[in-house]
C-alpha cells in the first residue's frame, strides 16, 4: 500500500507544483551517514539520495550537516537543488585545493582569460601591421607602373597617337 501512497503524492505534486520532487528513498544519504532517523519531511532527502552518498560526505566535511540544513531552510524550495549543487562543487574544490578552493579555480581561469586577451591583442596588431604592409605594397606597385616605359602605359599611347599621328592621318585626305 506504500507504493500507492507514493504515486498519489507524486501525482498531486506534479499537478500543483511546477517542479515534481523525486520519489524520496528512505533513509536519505545524509541521515544514513549521520545515523539518524530520516523523517518524512527531511529537508536533505530530496537532494541527497541514498544512491549518491559521496555528495553528502563531501559537503558535510566542509560545511557541516547543521550548516547545510540551515542554508537550505533559509532558501525557497525551488532554489535548494542549485544551492546543494554549488555547495558540493565548492566543497570538492576545497578538498582538492585546501588553500584556495574555488577561488583557485577562478584565479586559474582569470589567468587564462588574461593570456588569451593578450594573444588576441597581439594577433589584432599583426593584422593591422599586415594591412599597412599591403597598402604600402599596392602604392609601390602603382608608382612603379606609372614610372615604367611609355609603351606599357595605355594613357601614354593615346597621348602619342593624338599628338604625333594626327597629321599623318589627315594629310592624305588633302593631298
Ligand atoms: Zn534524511
Amino acid at each position: 500500500m506504500e507504493s500507492c501512497d507514493t504515486n498519489t503524492l507524486a501525482y498531486n505534486s506534479s499537478s500543483s507544483l511546477p517542479v515534481t520532487p523525486q520519489v524520496v528513498l528512505s533513509p536519505c544519504a545524509a541521515c544514513k551517514i549521520l545515523r539518524r532517523r530520516c523523517a518524512e519531511k527531511c529537508v536533505l532527502a530530496p537532494y541527497f539520495p541514498p544512491t549518491e552518498p559521496a555528495k553528502f560526505i563531501i559537503a558535510h566535511r566542509v560545511f557541516g550537516a547543521s550548516n547545510i540544513i540551515k542554508f537550505l531552510q533559509e532558501l525557497q524550495e525551488s532554489e535548494r537543488a542549485d544551492a546543494v549543487s554549488s555547495m558540493v562543487y565548492e566543497a570538492s574544490a576545497r578538498i582538492r585545493d585546501p588553500i584556495y578552493g574555488c577561488a583557485g579555480t577562478i584565479c586559474h581561469l582569470q589567468n587564462q582569460v588574461n593570456e588569451l586577451e593578450a594573444q588576441l591583442a597581439k594577433a589584432q596588431a599583426e593584422i593591422v601591421n599586415m594591412q599597412v604592409q599591403q597598402t604600402n605594397l599596392m602604392s609601390l606597385i602603382c608608382t612603379e607602373a606609372a614610372q615604367s616605359p611609355q609603351e606599357l602605359s595605355p594613357q601614354q599611347s593615346v597621348d602619342n597617337f593624338s599628338e604625333d599621328n594626327t597629321m599623318l592621318l589627315w594629310e592624305p585626305l588633302w593631298a
